[in-house]
């Protein structure tokens, strides 16, 4: 039976009674196979799987993004039932934020490229938030998506720095069968855009292919990202990089690792992709 709760005191004394480990997945609700993985990931790791569905107001950059972001409550909630989730915690604003709340979580250099020179102050949000979510559960083990990887850089850095108890675990990008990455912003492309949007991740396979046919010049990985996006006329590239996968910077030589990443809006709609380059073990 998946048990719904809305406040901070629900959440605790529900906690109190199961059984650990204790897997957490926070979530923004409008729920997909993305998440389902994570869920089952946790399912599988944890004897007790807690899901959170709150809209964060703190990490979107308008109001509007906010106010137009999916919701369908009764649906994420059949799911999560679905998935095997023990609890799922729906708070309000006021029960997340309490009154009086005054605090910041900003992480240093891993928060500031990419999406936190195209978002100011989103990892300031998603980081303030998951420290609470992490303080309100105390889960040993939290699932995230590969697909937004620089979130899961700055909610490691968060964890091991406040040295929260919660073990943080990435979890492989789910994909459509034409290799658009899941996301639930998806549901704002129109169908020309739609049928444009796997581009990002042939943009991303073209330079992974180069890389292992031995391409190692950052500048040249990264002019093929631009020239697959280029070739789609109703993308528009916000940024692509090649960059050191445990710091961000952006490379001139791809050695072992990078990590392929871009951001390209389609009209209104912004897709973020991204794709880790690692040479075999041994190699
Ligand atoms: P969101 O609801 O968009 O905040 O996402 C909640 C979690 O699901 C985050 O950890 C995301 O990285 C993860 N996620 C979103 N899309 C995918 C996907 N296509 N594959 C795997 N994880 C995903």
């Amino acid at each position: 039976m998946t048990q719904i709760l809305r406040t901070r005191a629900e959440l605790r004394t529900a906690l109190a009674a199961v059984d650990r480990p204790i897997g957490l997945v926070p979530t923004m609700g409008w729920l997909h196979d993305g998440h389902r993985s994570l869920m089952q990931r946790a399912r599988a790791d944890n004897s007790t799987v807690v899901a959170t569905i709150f809209v964060n107001p703190r990490q979107f950059n308008h109001a509007e993004d906010f106010s137009k972001y999916p919701r369908n409550e009764q649906r994420d909630l059949a799911i999560c039932a679905d998935e095997g989730v023990d609890l799922v915690w729906a708070p309000s604003v006021d029960e997340v934020y309490v009154p009086g709340f005054d605090t910041l979580v900003t992480v240093g250099a891993v928060a500031r490229p990419l999406e936190g020179l195209a978002r100011p102050g989103h990892f300031d949000g998603v980081a303030t938030v998951v420290a609470i979510l992490f303080g309100l559960v105390g889960a040993e083990h939290a699932y995230f998506g590969q697909k937004d990887a620089q979130q899961v850089m700055v909610i490691r850095r968060m964890a091991r720095d406040l040295a929260l108890p919660t073990d943080v675990i990435a979890c492989p990008t789910v994909r459509e069968p034409d290799g658009l990455a899941l996301s639930s912003r998806n549901v704002h492309l129109s169908p020309t855009e739609r049928a444009a949007a796997p581009v990002l991740h042939r943009a991303l396979l073209a330079a992974a292919a180069r890389w292992r046919s031995g391409e190692r010049s950052g500048d040249a990985l990264r002019s093929e990202l631009e020239a697959v996006l280029q070739a789609e006329p109703l993308a528009q590239p916000d940024y692509v990089s090649v960059a050191d996968p445990l710091t961000l910077a952006e490379l001139d030589q791809v050695e072992a690792s990078a990590l392929l990443s871009l951001a390209v809006r389609f009209g209104s709609t912004r897709l973020i992709d991204n794709e880790l380059l690692e040479a075999p073990a041994g190699a």
